[in-house]
């Protein structure tokens, strides 16, 4: 058995040397127990934060014990009354191959509704990070122009995708020409900005959205959003749902200077955390699986093969490797 343990605390961008490998016995279950086997692992830029000892509304990973994030696993031995032998769950969990459960916060997943990936992904958190920051802060009307950062990831796609089954105008950023084509081609963007090709972000999202920005759904923070902010128009949203562009940071810059900005065009700015809303988890999971049946949204992921390649497929998140969510899968 094999398991993926933080080393060290990682100063600016995330390397190899932050992680250990162990190895360790196979557990056994307990009574009450279940022993899962792990078969995808989602690796998330919010765990980059976790790596920091730093207060949180999630607390930090500890030095030298496993890593934990969302996980689809199979029970392959069960003492416990809720699970069988054969069943998948997703849930928090470590990174480890096999690992021992109470059960507790494990869900119980169908495989014949969607495949298991998809329950890390359009069907797992960042799929309802998507519905919710738009539900709960965006506030969408028809017509209206949804600008997103991080388009063409996990949780950016699926926005630009609401917002056209919305029937608003969606525009979206990210950091490659072949990213803006699949978000034109597959998922049905009006346009889109490369902005590692873009010299004056400002001008360049001016010109995408030549009626101005109703709606901003910010994955990236930084520069991006101090120019995504001076084209919003009057009573204007901005989702402020992640900021990539600053994690590896290990100062935080000033800014955004906003001056009066948020005065003149009486806009509102919000924080949005996604396990504030638990209790809309079931309704969030229901719309997505009824838009997917229906084919009225896609979803992409890169799926990576092998447990020992956990750790740098999340360090190729922030060099934005990956298209839609990044998977792991276990082989
Ligand atoms: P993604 O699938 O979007 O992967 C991260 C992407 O970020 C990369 O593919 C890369 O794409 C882009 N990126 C990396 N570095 C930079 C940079 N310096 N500037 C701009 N873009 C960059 O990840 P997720 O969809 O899982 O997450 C997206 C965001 O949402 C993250 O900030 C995350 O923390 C946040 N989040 C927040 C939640 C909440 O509850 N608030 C819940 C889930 C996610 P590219 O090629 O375009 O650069």
């Amino acid at each position: 058995n094999n398991s993926i343990i933080l080393k060290n605390r990682p100063e600016g961008k995330p390397s190899m040397d932050n992680f250990h490998f162990k190895e360790t016995e196979k557990p056994a279950a307990e009574e009450g127990e279940i022993l899962l086997k792990a078969i995808y692992v989602s690796v998330d830029p919010y765990l980059r934060g976790r790596m920091r000892d730093e207060k949180s509304y999630i607390p930090p990973f500890k030095l030298d014990e496993p890593i934990s994030s969302m996980i689809v696993a199979e029970v392959v031995e069960s003492n416990n009354d809720n699970f069988k032998q054969g069943d998948f769950v997703s849930g928090m969990l470590e990174w480890k191959i096999f690992q021992t459960s109470n059960g507790e916060g494990l869900n119980i997943i169908d495989k014949e509704l969607a495949p298991l990936s998809a329950y890390i992904g359009i069907l797992g958190l960042t799929g309802i990070t998507a519905y919710l920051g738009l539900e709960k802060i965006g506030k969408l009307k028809k017509g209206e122009t949804l600008l997103v950062s991080g388009a063409a990831g996990a949780v950016g796609s699926v926005v630009g995708q609401i917002g056209k089954l919305k029937s608003c105008k969606v525009v979206g950023i990210a950091g490659s020409d072949e990213k803006i084509r699949t978000l034109q081609q597959k998922f049905n963007f009006d346009a889109g900005i490369n902005y590692k090709d873009t010299e004056d972000m400002e001008t360049s999202i001016a010109k995408a959205c030549p009626d101005g920005v109703n709606v901003y759904f910010d994955n990236v923070g930084g520069e991006i959003l101090d120019a995504a902010i001076a084209n919003m128009n009057k009573y204007g949203r901005v989702i402020n749902c992640g900021a990539i562009s600053l994690y590896n940071a290990k100062e935080q810059p000033a800014g955004p200077r906003l001056e009066t900005t948020l005065i003149k065009k009486s806009l509102s700015m919000q924080g949005f955390t996604v396990r504030d809303y638990f209790e809309d988890f079931p309704a969030a999971i229901k719309q997505l699986g009824e838009w997917l049946k229906n084919d009225k949204i896609e979803y992409e992921e890169t799926i990576v093969e092998g447990f020992n390649q956990i750790p740098q497929a999340f360090i190729d998140l922030f060099e934005g490797k990956n298209k839609g969510k990044m998977i792991v899968k276990v082989a």
